[in-house]
Parts: C-alpha cells; sequence; structure tokens
C-alpha cells in the first residue's frame, strides 16, 4: 500500500513498507513520540509528492470520477501571510504539516483542522528582496519525530514534531549574499538535504546534506566550478569538477557565480541508492558574458546523480549545453518503473523549461526514449539520438548576435516550471501543469554586475523595451496554459485541457480516476484523468498554485490544498486575467458531503493613480530605464503587477512625492520586503520612477475609460 496504515512505536512494522523513511518519519527509532490525534487508521502523504517517487499519485479511490460531484468543504484554516502559497502539505500520524510564505511551519489536526502548533522562523522582511520569483516555500520534510523546513534567509531548521519547539538550526548560506531557499528539504537516510536558489544575482549553486539528529553537516556538492585561483572546495564535488566540469567552462564566471541553483527537485532513488538533484540555470543568462560563449558549462540545466551515502559524483545527463534562457533542469523529478518497448525501465522523468520531455535511465543517465516536445518549442528542431544533445537552431543562440531579439518559445517561465506534475501508473501517463509562452532575449552590451540585483546579460528582459500594450506584447507573450496528458513510453501528448492565459497549480494523480489542479481566477478542480473532462470545481476566492495532497483518516479520504496565488508569475508577468489574490492564504480540505462553507468575499477594487500634472518626456524615459533595472522584477514588467507585490500604477503613495521617498529611498515599507534605495537612487531617480509610474497609470486609466465608453 502507498503507506502506513497505523504507525507504531516500532520500527519493524515500517521496515516493510513502501516508503521505509516515514517509518522513522514521527515514530521513529530513535525517538517514540506519540502524534497530538490518534486515528483508528490513517493512510498518509509523508513526502512532497507523496512518496520518494515524488509522483503526486495517491492510490486512494474512494472520492472518484463518479461521486466527486459530493466533494465539499471538510475544515479550512486560515494563514497569516499574504504571498504566494506553494507548499504540498505533507501528512504523517493524523496531522498536517505545511509550509507557508515566509518560510512558516503550521500543523493541524488533519480531521478537525484543530491548530496543533505554528512556527515563525522571524525572516527578515527585506531578505524578500532577494526572492525572484515571490517569497513561497516549496514544503516540509518529516523524519524521526522532527519536522524540517528551510527558511528564506538560509536556515534549515528542525522542529519538533509535536509542539514545533526548534530541535537545531543549521546556516545554509550567509543571509548577507542573495542566496535564498523556496524549495523543501529532503529526507535521504540519516540525512537531510536541502538546496538554495538565487542563480539571477549572481550565485554558485550546491546541495548540502546534514546529519537529522545533530544538523552537523556532511557533505556538499556544488554544481559548477569556482573560482580556479582559489583551488579546490574541500567538498564531495571536488573530483568531478576537477574532470568534467572545469574545462567545460571559460572567461570570468566566477565572478558572477555561475549559477546552476538547486531550488527545488532533489529525490531520493532507494533502488539505486542515490539522490537525484536538478541544476538551475546559468548566472548570468548570457552564455557571451558567462562563459565567452564556449563550452558546455557543467552541470548547468543538468540532472545530477550523487551517492546518497557521500555526495560523491555518479552520473548526469544536461538538457540544454551552454544553458543562455534560464532553463533550468530544477523542475519536479518523478522516480518511475515504466515499460519501454517491452521491458521495464527504471526511469527519471522530468518536463523541464526547455520544453521537451526526459525519460532518463537511473542506471546509467543515459535517455531511454528520445526527448519530445510537450508544448511549441522554437530554440531548438530536437535531440539527437545519436549524441543525446538539442539540436539548437543559430537564431537561438542570442547571445552571438547583439543586434537582434530573439523571441523564445517556451522562454524564461519555462514550458513548465516548478508546479508540480504527476505520474498516475493507472493510466500510465504524466499530467504537465504546461505554459505556452514567449520571452525575448537579447545581448546586453555594456553589461555591468550589481550586487544584490538581478544579472541577467539580457537587455530584453531588463530594458523597458518598447511601451505600447501591443508592442510589450511582442516581448513577453502569453498563449496559453494546459494540462497536458503526456505518455512518457511513446514520447507523445495523448490529449491537452486548454486553459486561458498562465498562472495556472501543480497537479495532484489519484486512484479514483481523478486529477486536482488550481486555477488563477480562484476555482479549484478536478478532472478525469482517463480523458481530461473537468468533473468539479470549487470557488477557493484565490488562485491555487501549489499540488494538493491526499490522505485518509478513519475511512474517509480527504484532499488538501493550499490557496494563495503568487510566485514569479504572480509577482512579473503582466497580463495574467483577473487573478484572485486575496489578502491571506488558506489551507483547504475536502471530503465527500464535506459541508463547511467559506466566507463571503468580494475582492476590493484598485484604482489607478494617475498625477495630475503629465510628465516631461525626458523624465519618464530616464524613470522607465530605472524602474526596468531596479523595481521591474517584483513590481512587474511595464509597471503592470499582477497584484501579489502591489501594482504602483494602483498606489496612492504615487501621488505624493513625500511620501514616495520615504518608501523608495528611506526604506519605510521594509519589514514588508520592500528596502530603501537610497545607496542606488538618488531623489531625482525616485522622482523620474514616479513620473513613469505616474504616465503608466494615466495610460491605464486611459484605457479603461476607452473601454467602457
Ligand atoms: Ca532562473
Amino acid at each position: 500500500m502507498h503507506i502506513l496504515e497505523k504507525v507504531d512505536c516500532v520500527g519493524t512494522k515500517a521496515k516493510k513498507l513502501r516508503i521505509a523513511f516515514a517509518v522513522m518519519a514521527i515514530f521513529g527509532a530513535a525517538s517514540c513520540s506519540r502524534a497530538p490525534t490518534e486515528p483508528a487508521s490513517v493512510e498518509g502523504w509523508p513526502t512532497i509528492g507523496g512518496s520518494y517517487r515524488e509522483d503526486f499519485y495517491s492510490p486512494l479511490k474512494k472520492i472518484s470520477a463518479e461521486n466527486v460531484d459530493r466533494l465539499g468543504l471538510s475544515w479550512y484554516a486560515d494563514l497569516d501571510t499574504d504571498r504566494g502559497q506553494e507548499a504540498n502539505p505533507i501528512i504523517v500520524d493524523g496531522v498536517i504539516y505545511v509550509s507557508t510564505a515566509w518560510s512558516k511551519v503550521y500543523a493541524f489536526d488533519a480531521k478537525t483542522g484543530d491548530q496543533v502548533w505554528r512556527f515563525d522562523p522571524q525572516v527578515p522582511g527585506e531578505k524578500g528582496f532577494d526572492a525572484c520569483c515571490d517569497v513561497g516555500n516549496r514544503g516540509v520534510a518529516a523524519a524521526r519525530g522532527k519536522i524540517f523546513v528551510g527558511a528564506l534567509d538560509g536556515r534549515l531548521i528542525a522542529l519538533d514534531a509535536r509542539t514545533g519547539a526548534v530541535v537545531w538550526t543549521a546556516k545554509t548560506f550567509d543571509p548577507e549574499t542573495p542566496y535564498t531557499i523556496t524549495g523543501a528539504p529532503r529526507i535521504v537516510k540519516d540525512r537531510v538535504i536541502i538546496g538554495n536558489g538565487g542563480a539571477e544575482y549572481g550565485v554558485r549553486g550546491y546541495v548540502t546534506a546534514y546529519d537529522i539528529e545533530t544538523g552537523e553537516k556532511a557533505w556538499r556538492f556544488y554544481t559548477v566550478p569556482g573560482d580556479p585561483a582559489a583551488g579546490p572546495d574541500g567538498e564531495a564535488s571536488d573530483a568531478v569538477m576537477k574532470e568534467k566540469a572545469a574545462s567545460s567552462w571559460f572567461g570570468e564566471w566566477y565572478k558572477y557565480g555561475g549559477g546552476g541553483t538547486v531550488w527545488d527537485a532533489i529525490v531520493y532513488d532507494e533502488d539505486f541508492d542515490q539522490v537525484l538533484i536538478g541544476v538551475g540555470n546559468g548566472s548570468p543568462w548570457n552564455y557571451r558574458i558567462r562563459s565567452d560563449g564556449k563550452g558546455d558549462n557543467l552541470f548547468l540545466s543538468s540532472i545530477v546523480a550523487l551517492d546518497a551515502e557521500t555526495g560523491a559524483y555518479k552520473w548526469h545527463y544536461q538538457e540544454t549545453p551552454a544553458e543562455s534562457w534560464d532553463f533550468t533542469a530544477t523542475q519536479p523529478i518523478i522516480l518511475a518503473d515504466i515499460e519501454i518497448e517491452g521491458a521495464t525501465r527504471k526511469v527519471a522523468m522530468q518536463a523541464p523549461k526547455n520544453g521537451f520531455f526526459y525519460v532518463i535511465d537511473r542506471s546509467n543517465g543515459e535517455l531511454a526514449t528520445l526527448p519530445q516536445p510537450f508544448v511549441s518549442v522554437n530554440w531548438a528542431t530536437g535531440v539527437d539520438a545519436k549524441t543525446g544533445r538539442p539540436i539548437v537552431n543559430e537564431e537561438a543562440k542570442w547571445s552571438a548576435s547583439n543586434d537582434k531579439n530573439f523571441v523564445a518559445r517556451p522562454g524564461a517561465y519555462g514550458a513548465h516550471s516548478w508546479h508540480p506534475m504527476a505520474y498516475s501508473p493507472d493510466t500510465g501517463l504524466v499530467y504537465i501543469p504546461t505554459q505556452d509562452h514567449m520571452f525575448g532575449y537579447q545581448d546586453e552590451m555594456g553589461f555591468r554586475f550589481h550586487a544584490g540585483e538581478w544579472n541577467l546579460g539580457n537587455a530584453s528582459a531588463t530594458n523597458v523595451g518598447p511601451t505600447s500594450v501591443e508592442e510589450r506584447g511582442k516581448s513577453i507573450k502569453t498563449i496559453g496554459a494546459s494540462i497536458t496528458a503526456f505518455d512518457p513510453s511513446k514520447q507523445k501528448t495523448v490529449w491537452r485541457v486548454q486553459h486561458d492565459g498562465i498562472g495556472y497549480g501543480g497537479i495532484l494523480a489519484t486512484g479514483g480516476n481523478l486529477l486536482f489542479q488550481g486555477e488563477p481566477n480562484g476555482m479549484f478542480s478536478a478532472y478525469r484523468a482517463s480523458d481530461g473532462e473537468k468533473v468539479w470545481s470549487f470557488d477557493a476566492q484565490s488562485g491555487a498554485v501549489a499540488a494538493a495532497a491526499s490522505y485518509e483518516i478513519d475511512g474517509e479520504q480527504y484532499v488538501a490544498v493550499l490557496a494563495g496565488f503568487g510566485g514569479v508569475v504572480g509577482i512579473f508577468s503582466p497580463y495574467i486575467k483577473d487573478p484572485h489574490v486575496r489578502p491571506n492564504g488558506r489551507l483547504l480540505v475536502f471530503k465527500l458531503d464535506g459541508d463547511a462553507s467559506l466566507p463571503d468575499y468580494e475582492p476590493p477594487e484598485f484604482p489607478f493613480y494617475p498625477p495630475e500634472d503629465e510628465a516631461p518626456p525626458s523624465q519618464v524615459a530616464l524613470g522607465a530605464g530605472l524602474y526596468a533595472g531596479h523595481c521591474m522584477r517584483c513590481h512587474g514588467a511595464a509597471a503592470w503587477s499582477a497584484g501579489v507585490i502591489p501594482d504602483l500604477r494602483r498606489s496612492a503613495v504615487l501621488i505624493s512625492p513625500e511620501a514616495w521617498e520615504q518608501v523608495v529611498l528611506d526604506g519605510a515599507l521594509k519589514s514588508q520586503g520592500m528596502v530603501g534605495f537610497d545607496d542606488k537612487l538618488d531623489q531625482n531617480d525616485a522622482e523620474a520612477i514616479r513620473a513613469y509610474i505616474g504616465e503608466e497609470a494615466r495610460a491605464a486609466q486611459h484605457a479603461l475609460t476607452t473601454l467602457s465608453e
């Protein structure tokens, strides 16, 4: 069975279970503690992803496509944070543990919804400035009476599962550096492993393993080489850096970190006693600036297998050599045994940002099937069957031709990002929350590194570019999203559920022939896994971007999901159609015949605040450039925010030069993540930015008036 029925205090029963560590989970061998409640029977969900395989599949089938119309809210809990909620809840021994924005952790009785405890690591608000893509947290891990969370500011924290009290804290990086943690820790035997993010800012990626009991560091693996002049790191990655990675880099990448952060996928593969990590994009994105336009730049955009015990390199597969498009390979990795041409293969599956679907043989890192695109792709024509390398279109190599804007499909948001995909062994299909969009890239001449800010080397993303709505659409264009049902054995899309716009959530698949997914407009819906027919919907009042989990207590099946719109699409992307962003996130738990209901909620109106007098064009132009360099990555391209971080055109602060200065220069809203920029901007700059946003507000107001006439 998927998980334990009832965990007892002795480890023996647990050893037989598919998820041996769930054992050690709360009632582990080391300590024999009691859960806050003792339900008669529990089928849990002990890891984000449901098991070590992280397939986001629950075999439970009491809730099915036949009776899902009876599915109703059982209970809900309001959270105290208003940013994107990205965590998949875990359920162990009748308790739901879930992390929320700002790395807070809640424990609830999974049956009643009573809060057992909550933990706030008190991440300083200004650390939010270092988070490229919202201050979300994608979940916790459980083992041996402890709950583990990675805090945004780099602390890996072990909590007592019964009380939420801190057991130990490990510092995984210096919080003054622009690293962040948004991903979930993973349990690998006696250790807990965590990565980090920050490759847009200029950092060097790594993962670190810590002892579960003491928090002592066991090993670290760097994903890209450091400064050759500094010598070896004295870490598990030293040997392979010397043998393979170092010779694949040129120029002075180490000045910009090189990138390769492991910000999401870390999977323990019991079959081969190895850890698979998904490695991120290059820093900066621009390949000419990063590596003189030469070399594969290992291990950017790769899946790397590490020995679970020592962290030593075993094998790798690089999906995008010479990565230049923010094509991370950090997307969720699912482990499965699937039939390929009559033989059962132990594979790792990934649908990364670059748009091709990868099925990799876990024994050696080789392709088990030839990757095919799961979305429209224009940067490469395919993957070479002999070499396993993508066949990249010449015009896509944007940093090699400095006068052209290449509009890639997919672009930097990815054909698929962190939002979990699911694999159902019942249908043999992978369900990918797919995004179809375009994103512009142009070589940034005269690139200068700005410590602590985005350093992409991409003029198309960081310059303000064209200003009319039509023109903007050419640089960042959203075509749509879908649930793509993909057959990994045949490398073929079987069907799609086409969505309007992007910003859709992760997917849970169940034994009841169901898929669950949240929508940016606030609906949480169920589809038949066999054919994608929508069979149920619930108004969650806020977009759920996280994936749901499913569990059973006392014979009843539950589905749990966090609602709370956010993430990079919620921040950076304009043109999100009618996103529903509530003040606070929520945990929603459903069951058959659940009869709870949410309080009524009317989304507030946010009028535009254009200043009375038009600003001179030269000041607006100056402000536009400054906005693009300093403000855009949080407040949205073209001053257009999806609302998770304030849309400045709709901020009353805009009409007061004094208030504006206090916020922009003096950091009056620092505790909310809006740091003061007085080290980077002067009064004249601040006024220019205000003038630019003011004119954007006027244009938006005008468009609104014209529309309603
Ligand atoms: Ca990135």
